[in-house]
């Protein structure tokens, strides 16, 4: 049969890239990684009253090896950062990372020795999302902001901007 016969019943033409991001933002799966109070609302994100399985997240993976997004959930104490470098760096590539609240974006009112002033001083942050608590449509509305960068990203680049962060921030030589 003919491409010309063929049309009338459709015919798709992407590009790889376009291919690529399309299946990586629609099985986007999250670490399951809560560190404090956030965490609680980024558990309600995931039942049946706001179900992020609409957008293909509903598996919170247990394995830092199956996941793409580490959703900073909390405050991140001096103690805990190695552990949360150590999750980031078992994620496979590409991944992305979500400080979820004031906390995991600048410390918040935990300015003290104990807690890290911004989670971005231990692993290269993709999306800030501001609140104490960020409720779960907030959470929701920066994931698919996520979806968008990671559906129309360009191959490679986000892998590129995260190698210059931690080299910027002295994290890897
Ligand atoms: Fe808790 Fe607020 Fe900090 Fe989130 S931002 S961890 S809710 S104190």
């Amino acid at each position: 049969m003919g491409l010309e016969e063929k049309l009338p019943s459709g015919v798709l033409l992407t590009t790889v890239e376009g291919l690529a991001g399309y299946m990586r933002k629609a099985a986007f799966w999250p670490a399951t990684f809560g560190l404090a109070c956030c965490a609680i609302e980024m558990m309600t994100s995931g039942g049946p009253k706001y179900d992020l399985g609409r957008f293909g997240m509903e598996v919170f993976r247990a394995s830092p090896r199956q996941a793409d997004l580490m959703i900073v959930a909390g405050r991140v104490s001096q103690k805990m950062a190695p552990v949360l470098r150590q999750i980031y760096d078992q994620m496979a590539e590409p991944k992305w990372v979500l400080a979820m609240g004031v906390c995991a974006s600048s410390g918040g009112m935990f300015n003290n020795y104990a807690i890290v002033q911004g989670v971005d001083h231990v692993v290269p942050v993709d999306m800030y999302l501001p609140g104490c608590p960020p409720r779960p449509e907030m959470l929701i509305d920066a994931i698919l902001k996520l979806h968008d960068q990671v559906q129309h990203g360009k191959l490679g680049a986000h892998r590129q901007k995260q190698i210059l962060e931690l080299e910027e921030q002295g994290l890897i030589a």
